[in-house]
């Protein structure tokens, strides 16, 4: 009985028949489209279709390295992942399943004068708006990180670095399963494997979609889907300012504990941390071209490694593992877009999340659920919307990835 019982609060979603219409169609079942169902039906809306063309959480969520943080640039940015951040400190006990969040840190090296600068203001900028995060020296750093390869007169010398203690790992697809498991129980149909071919248009409204299997009438419809962001507002007529492009990262053999927090260089354009498992992930900035090809190739990989090997030396036997990708859909500024779409009533979008959109489901679903149940823009998305591109409002969030610049 006990196992039984156990089993059963293990067993994370029963397929729903999918019905005619629902309140609201989000097509996307990735981190995005589960937490804002999660976040609906704690506001009482349950009457919710979350979609997805292939398996639940298989998207870019399945393929993230899953790394939070806070420490962004711009004052728009900042309390934004700064309350994301916070929600996920204690996500764990609100979706009653172990997250493994593991909150080891962050370092973003400098290795210039220059860089040290970029990183010395964003550490003020994050400091004046409530966000752990400061400037430590090379002794500092060889205390935190002991494998770090500190020799002067490299060519990219560790020079400082910008310290944000709040930051960690969570285990990403717990994060999925949890918001998957938790709306689905309070009511919340989740349908896998099922394309969104077209949406229903009427007059200046969005009034459904179609899929492989039936046609789904909604009063709201909801873009999640990331790197296929585009490919959907194409449905509705609308080019989103969002390119998609790969990101390739890998993790290596186990090694024995190597790495106790996470470390970023914007200059060498990797970033690499220690699992549980003593497998070292390296990750770095997205593929030059866009494309919806997930494969991952040599080039790329040999970068990545090539620069890691120019912090952590000491790797240099140590044998890759396995490496994968997924798509980023990548907008001009390096900021997500959330909210309505003008011109097309009742079709919001949650997007633009690129490298840097794990971090920020929580917070994202929580304020996509108030807009939708309260009509109001929260005050924490409003930079966000994509009318900030017709207004020359743009953002220039630099502290996104270590695909863009720090200084
Ligand atoms: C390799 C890699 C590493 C990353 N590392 C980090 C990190 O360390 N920290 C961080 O914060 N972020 C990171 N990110 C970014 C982060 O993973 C994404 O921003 C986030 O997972 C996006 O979640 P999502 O739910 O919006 O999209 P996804 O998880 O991609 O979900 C979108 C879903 O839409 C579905 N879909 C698409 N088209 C259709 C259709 N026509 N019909 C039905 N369904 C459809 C897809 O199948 C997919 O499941 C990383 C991304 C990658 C690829």
């Amino acid at each position: 009985m006990k196992l039984f019982q156990r089993a059963k609060k293990y067993t994370f979603f029963t397929t729903n028949e999918m019905k005619d219409r629902y309140d609201i169609v989000i097509i996307g079942a990735g981190v995005h489209g589960l937490a804002l169902a999660h976040y609906l039906a704690k506001l009482g809306v349950t009457d919710v279709l979350v979609i997805d063309q292939g398996y639940v959480g298989g998207g870019a969520s399945a393929r993230t390295t899953a790394i939070l943080r806070a420490n962004y640039y711009t004052a728009e940015a900042i309390p934004f992942f700064r309350e994301s951040l916070k929600l996920y400190e204690d996500l764990s006990t609100k979706l009653d399943l172990n997250l493994l969040f593991d909150q080891i840190g962050r370092l973003d090296i400098g290795h210039s004068e220059s860089a040290v600068y970029g990183l010395q203001t964003r550490a003020d900028f994050n400091r004046l708006l409530n966000v752990e995060s400061y400037m430590i020296g090379p002794k500092q750093i060889t205390e935190l990180v002991p494998s770090m390869d500190m020799r002067k007169g490299k060519i990219y010398p560790v020079m400082a670095a910008l310290y944000h203690p709040p930051a960690g790992v969570i285990r990403h697809d717990a994060v999925v399963w949890g918001y998957a498991r938790s709306a689905q129980g309070m009511g919340v149909h989740i349908i896998p494997f099922t394309k969104v071919t077209d949406l229903i248009l009427d007059k200046g409204r969005v009034k459904g979609v179609k899929t492989i299997n039936k046609d789904v009438l909604a009063k709201v419809v909801v873009n999640a889907t990331a790197g296929w962001a585009s490919t959907i507002a194409a449905m509705a007529k609308i080019e989103l300012p969002i390119a998609t492009h790969p990101l390739q990262v890998a993790v290596t053999e186990p090694v024995k504990p190597f790495i106790d927090t996470t470390v970023s260089s914007a200059n060498l354009h990797v970033y690499a941390y220690q699992t549980d498992r003593g497998e070292i992930v390296i990750g770095g900035g997205v593929d030059p071209y866009p494309t919806y090809n997930m494969s991952s190739g040599l080039e790329t990989i040999s970068h990545l490694v090539s620069n890691t090997l120019k912090m952590f030396p000491a790797l240099r036997d140590v044998r890759l593992l396995r490496q994968w990708s997924g798509l980023c859909d990548i907008t001009p500024d390096y900021a997500p877009i959330m909210g309505r779409v003008s011109g097309i009533d009742g079709f919001l979008l949650t997007c633009g999340w690129g490298t840097w959109g794990f971090k920020a489901a929580p917070m994202a679903g929580s304020c996509m659920a108030e807009l939708i149940t309260t009509g109001k823009v929260p005050e924490l998305i409003k930079p966000f919307q994509l009318s900030r591109f017709r207004d020359g409002a743009i953002l220039n969030e630099r502290a996104s990835a270590p695909a863009a610049a720090v200084h």
